[in-house]
């Protein structure tokens, strides 16, 4: 499609318009749900490009999600042709590792830095707190790894918390202690966490002023979706690179004041605040005229997405949270279906409901299974779904949940392409030490742990200095050098194999996957599957990326999110989305029900005391009824097993909330007698990234040939050139040659992997 024959203005209300139209002063687009604030959003980029107002290159779009930022670059390609890719559009913290691997030297880190996950920024934590000998019943790490990600969100680092932090509060002298020691092992390990990415980001662009100018240079458009869940650290972030307010770099003024701030455009909606637990505060809506005293402020009042009915139903729940300004948001849609709530005996009960539902609307022609989605509180809910959706066999995929990222041994594996990556990663070095065990017992682990201590050197280094670490057993010594020796020659192969081969000689050569082989345990067979799911994620990630290094399959898997994994709904019928209401948010569809209405589950029962958690969930419920576009169930159950116990929770206040007007009823014994009736019990099921299920999606590997050869012949090598045999050993799979490259060096390789060819 030709770009200019796209009317970007079509089928807008003149608020939308106005929106899209906007220049020059910062715009603030708020408005409830459905109102088209991410279309607003898109379709104002789209015309910043149709006019030529700037490259796409001086674009940069802040969303919610990767997929949500996917979804907008198809759009306005889609609209302007194939140079929208310059733009970036992406998360905060995409946006982040971007700019931090190109500065990163200035921060006094390498670009190959390492992205930890909360799993794995909860065990430094606890190891930095071993280590500071605190009490973990006193003390539990989780709960320090909050306090500290609190912290980072607020902008205050481990030396200014320090300084501020009671002597003689315990409590503080241990977060301080262990933000100390947390913050120094990070850098020593060349690693981030989430938090730091934004943190650090934002004291780079305030000490660095060249560098913000480098950036404000660029982007002369900022545009964010969802600011209502932005944090501090966020706000900062977005106000640096918007630049034009004074700056305390006096000295650098006069020649940043030359640069006009750039256009700044955010939307967002007080009432779908939802992160309120990872630090987002509406103050940054509510507050944004007194930051950008300039700013123009648009309100949407057209909803449409939903039916009339729904809008009401949404409408009427929010209206309960205090001290928030009355919105009219309306939609000429007309009434639409009632809503259709459900009492059921449980939760099973709750799901046979569901299932029918879903099949009558598919049999009757009103719906597909990819135009449904089933919402819950908690991600144990998906459970009782499940073992429904599986027995009536309608197709579906939990969104989040038992994470495919998260298990035992794909960690595992990660584990060792990270530290393949990034030598100094400490947390994924300890991991992998002994795993499959090699006689690098935890006494060991513990003294080589104490020798970098004391010499002040990273992990990584002491493991290879062991042989100076008192008190090591001879066969921990031997074992250590065999496992470093193991390391150098996994990272020869790293330099030069392509990610998906580099990932099977780690599986094959670490003797990881002949564990799991040799293993009688069924559980281990699903994690043979699982690996072999791995190597066909990483093999369509180099398909997707032929120049793809390592790393970069890496951080596309440190940044997924929840949100990330919701289905396409390209195919014909599609599957059933499950997610959390939290991951629902910026979704719709056309037929959704909400599930576990009860007091107790939703309201979370954490509300029942406080009045600010109360009005989140609230902001929760009105999130997940307005994701609808025809059809609302509002279901619950009289009696949920909770924590292995049946629970009778009382109706949630919510459905009180709801005019009665609106409901159609439906009550136990209502539904037609059930095929379905008694719940089984079927293994977990777990959809991987790539969306099909797990068993046997790749093969671990093919058999290749491995080339025979003599100390003394003369090979070619792909990337060190010319070089001469000088030994050998082992044998087939493990066979490994020296090889002398000249200038380039002299070389250990496993042949198996090598791009050796003889002379
Ligand atoms: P949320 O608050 O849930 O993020 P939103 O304000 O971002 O919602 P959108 O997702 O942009 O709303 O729009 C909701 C729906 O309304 C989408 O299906 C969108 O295509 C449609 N829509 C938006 N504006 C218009 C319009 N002017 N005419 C017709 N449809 C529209
Ligand atoms: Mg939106």
């Amino acid at each position: 499609r030709r770009a200019d024959a796209v009317d970007l203005m079509e089928g807008l209300n003149p608020q939308q318009r106005q929106a899209v139209l906007h220049e020059g002063s910062p715009l603030l687009i708020v408005a409830g749900a459905g109102s088209g604030k991410t279309t607003v959003l898109t379709r104002r980029i789209a015309r910043l490009l149709q006019t030529g107002a700037c490259r796409p290159s001086e674009i940069l779009a802040i969303t919610f999600t990767n997929k949500a930022a996917a979804e907008m670059v198809e759009r306005i390609t889609d609209l302007v042709g194939p140079r929208a890719k310059a733009m970036w559009i992406s998360t905060f913290h995409s946006a982040c590792v971007r700019i931090l691997r190109r500065e990163a030297k200035i921060v006094g880190l390498k670009s190959n830095f390492s992205i930890y996950d909360s799993a794995d920024a909860l065990r430094l934590v606890t190891l930095c707190a071993r280590e500071a000998d605190l009490d973990p019943k006193r003390f539990p790490p989780k709960s320090l790894m909050i306090q500290i990600s609190n912290l980072k969100n607020e902008l205050i680092d481990d030396e200014a918390y320090a300084a501020t932090a009671s002597d003689t509060n315990p409590q503080e002298r241990a977060v301080s202690e262990v933000y100390r020691l947390y913050t120094a092992r990070l850098r020593q390990a060349n690693a981030f966490d989430f938090d730091d990415l934004i943190m650090t980001t934002v004291n780079l662009l305030r000490a660095f002023p060249q560098v913000a100018e480098h950036y404000r240079r660029r982007f002369r458009h900022i545009l964010v979706d969802e600011y209502q869940d932005t944090n501090h650290a966020q706000y900062a972030l977005v106000r640096e690179l918007v630049g034009g307010h004074n700056h305390q770099d006096q000295a650098d003024g006069a020649e940043s004041a030359l640069l006009p701030p750039a256009e700044l455009t955010v939307v967002g909606d007080a009432d779908q605040s939802i992160y309120a637990f990872r630090g987002a505060t509406i103050r940054n809506i509510v507050e944004f005229e007194n930051d950008y005293p300039d700013a123009t402020t648009i309100l949407l009042e057209q909803n449409y997405r939903s039916t009339q009915n729904i809008l009401s139903a949404a409408n009427s729940v929010i209206s309960q949270n205090p001290d928030r300004p009355a919105k009219k948001l309306w939609t000429d849609q007309g009434a639409g279906e009632l809503i259709v709530g459900y009492v059921a005996d449980s939760e099973h009960d709750e799901a046979r409901f569901i299932a029918e539902e879903i099949d009558k609307l598919c049999d009757e022609g009103h719906a597909a299974p990819k135009d449904v989605a089933i919402f819950y509180r908690t991600n144990a809910q998906s459970r009782a779904l499940e073992e429904v959706l599986v027995r009536v066999g309608l197709p579906y995929k939990v969104v989040g949940g038992t994470r495919f990222y998260e298990r035992r041994e794909i960690k595992d594996a990660l584990a060792y392409l990270r530290v393949l990556a990034n030598p100094t990663d400490t947390v994924n070095l300890r991991r992998i030490l002994n795993v499959p065990k090699r006689a690098i017992g935890d006494r060991a682990e513990a003294m080589v742990a104490a020798f970098a201590e004391r010499e002040r050197i990273p992990f990584s280094q002491a493991l290879r200095q062991a042989e100076e670490a008192p008190g090591l057993a001879t066969r921990s010594l031997n074992a250590i050098r065999s496992f470093v020796q193991l390391l150098d020659d996994m990272t020869t192969v790293a330099q030069t194999a392509r990610p998906p081969r580099v990932l099977e000689a780690v599986l094959e050569q670490t003797g990881y996957l002949a564990e799991l082989r040799a293993s009688r345990d069924p559980q281990d067979e699903s994690r043979v599957e699982n690996l072999a799911e791995l190597v066909a994620v990483v093999e369509d990630f180099s398909r997707a990326n032929p120049e793809g290094t390592l790393n970069d399959f890496l951080e596309q898997v440190s940044l997924v999110a929840d949100a990330d994994q919701i289905p396409d709904k390209d195919d014909d019928g599609g599957v059933v989305t499950l997610m959390t209401l939290h991951t629902a948010k910026g979704l719709e569809f056309p037929v959704v029900f909400v599930t576990g209405l009860e007091d107790g589950a939703f309201p979370h029962s954490r509300a029942f005391t406080s009045n600010a958690e109360l009005a989140e969930e609230r902001r929760l419920a009105y999130v997940g009824l307005t994701r609808a576009r025809k059809r609302l169930y509002l279901t619950r159950a009289e009696s949920r097993s909770m924590w292995g116990q049946p629970q009778y929770n009382p109706p949630s206040r919510f459905l009180a909330e709801v005019p009665d007007s609106l409901m159609d009823w439906k009550r136990l014994g209502n539904v037609g007698a059930s095929s379905l009736s008694a719940p089984v019990r079927t293994q977990p099921t777990f959809t991987s990234p790539r969306g099909g299920t797990s068993a046997g999606a790749g093969r671990v590997q093919a058999n290749r040939e491995v080339i025979s050869l003599e100390p003394g012949e003369k090979v070619s090598h792909g990337s060190f050139g010319l070089g001469t045999v000088v030994e050998v050993s082992g044998v087939a799979d493990k066979a490994i040659a020296t090889v002398d490259f000249g200038s380039a060096g002299t070389k250990r390789l496993l042949l198996r992997y090598a791009p050796v060819e003889k002379l």
